[in-house]
């Protein structure tokens, strides 16, 4: 059940612009509509637009898009079967894929923790009805953000025009360009040396094959030396979303620089070959992904700040990170959410604009960086199964807790002291007592 906004939606005097129309960028839009606050959306690509894999949301994910007033839209387009446990099942990659740990045992957990698996395109489908098609601009691909002696930035685009927006939302992905406006030319970018192959199966097809392993409602991890596959069911449980990691351990992460595109299809024999040896369940997911598309995974190092100025950085854009945890929009949903109940609250005008982004930065950096450090962790952690002395105990006890901080975790708490820290401050009116 949706929230409705905090405050009444009141006159703000300063315009607003997001750059790119992805996951994050699209919900920013809305859940500052919420506030009445109708933000300029400009994206690269022709049309909004994602890529045909599905998607897992924790809690976490689907509180923020709760309370930015989406979720009963995107449930909408969920069958019951998508709805599902996030919380994995860890089994062996190889022979009869044992169970290696199971994080139900981890801890105590309530139907709270539940999360979805979700279609990206039917994510989409859910939330762009709810942008205004006016306030929206395609084939506009940002190249900069100049500051103007007014203090307003003009963006510029490749095909040579501009806009000027007092607040710049940088919701540009892991390619990011505002990124660049926020931290300089630093090289905080890098190949992780782990490339994902990625495809859709019907779960009716594995079953003919005999598949063993569970898939039907929650999330599984296939686990060995230097290689990972996560499944999880996606549309109506119908299809099994496939994800294969394998990584290249021989060099130091950072040491290797992809010089081609970072997604690309490839032969299904370089990715049977890199799994040879797996045991039945992994080679027949694997043997039905006749397409598989490699991404080259690329991860951000920490970002020290996510602001500049009147510049604010969301999701990938601020915190690129492996996919391990299935944890990177959510983040990106957490940010969107704390930044537009900080931007839409009553006290926020064009001359605290900066306070406010900073006290954005202070609640969300941290946050953010602490997941994209698990993330890395966990797919370390997965990719050591097999290896001599390192039992399937020692993968639990590494994971045991690994999600915890993540999903349960109070966003209205963070709003609060937020505002709290502003009011302190001075730059909003004190609190009443
Ligand atoms: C293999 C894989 C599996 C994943 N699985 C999960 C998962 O299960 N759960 C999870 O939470 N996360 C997962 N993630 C991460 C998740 O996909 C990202 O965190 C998420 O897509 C980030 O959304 P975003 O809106 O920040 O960026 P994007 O989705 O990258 O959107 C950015 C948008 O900006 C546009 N754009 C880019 N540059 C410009 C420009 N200069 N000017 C204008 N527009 C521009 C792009 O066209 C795009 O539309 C996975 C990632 C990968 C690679």
């Amino acid at each position: 059940m949706s929230v409705p906004a905090q405050s009444t939606a009141r006159a703000k005097d300063f315009r607003v612009a997001i750059i790119g129309g992805g996951m994050c960028g699209l919900v920013c839009a809305v859940g500052l509509a919420r506030f009445g606050i109708e933000a300029e959306i400009f994206e690269q690509a022709p049309k909004f637009d994602e890529v045909g894999a599905g998607v897992g949301l924790g809690p976490n994910a689907l509180r923020a898009l709760d309370r930015l007033g989406v979720l009963d839209a995107v449930l909408a387009r969920v069958d019951d079967a998508e709805r599902q446990e996030r919380r994995m099942l860890y089994v062996s990659g190889s022979d009869q894929h044992e169970e290696v740990y199971d994080y139900n045992k981890s801890s105590e957990f309530t139907a709270a923790d539940d999360g979805i698996g979700i279609y990206r395109p039917a994510f989409l489908d859910a939330v762009m009805p709810l942008v205004d098609p006016k306030r929206t601009h395609f084939n506009k691909r940002c190249t900069s953000a100049t500051k103007l002696a007014s203090g307003a930035y003009c963006i510029q685009f490749s095909d040579g025009t501009s806009h000027e927006a007092d607040l710049v939302i940088g919701a540009d992905g892991v390619k990011s360009v505002l990124r660049n406006a926020v931290v300089g030319d630093k090289m905080v970018l890098q190949f992780t040396n782990t490339v994902a192959y990625r495809g859709l199966v019907p779960l009716e097809t594995l079953k003919q094959d005999g598949l063993k392993t569970d898939l039907r409602r929650r999330v599984c991890c296939f686990v060995g030396i230097d290689k990972h596959i996560i499944a999880f069911p996606i549309r109506s449980g119908k299809i099994v979303n496939i994800v294969a990691f394998a990584t290249d351990n021989s060099v130091p992460v950072g040491s290797v620089e992809v010089t081609g595109p970072w997604v690309e299809s490839v032969p299904q024999k370089e990715l049977l070959d890199k799994y040879e040896g797996w045991g039945p369940d992994a080679m027949s997911m694997l043997n039905h992904m006749k397409n598989p598309s490699k991404w080259s995974i690329h991860a951000l190092t920490p970002l020290e700040t996510f602001v500049h100025e009147k510049i604010a950085l969301v999701g990938d854009a601020g915190h690129a990170m492996t996919p391990h945890l299935g944890s990177g929009v959510g983040q990106g949903f957490e940010d969107v959410f704390v930044l537009c109940e900080l931007i839409g609250h009553p006290s926020t005008n064009l001359s605290n604009l900066e306070d406010v982004l900073k006290a954005y930065d202070a609640i969300r950096q941290p946050r953010a960086n602490m997941v994209l450090h698990r993330s890395f962790r966990a797919g370390v952690i997965y990719e050591a199964f097999g290896k001599p002395g390192y039992a399937a105990a020692d993968m639990g006890k590494h994971l045991a807790g690994m999600w915890e901080p993540i999903w349960r975790h109070d966003l209205d708490a963070d709003v609060a002291s937020a505002v709290a820290s502003l009011q302190q401050r001075g730059s909003f009116p004190a609190a009443e007592s």
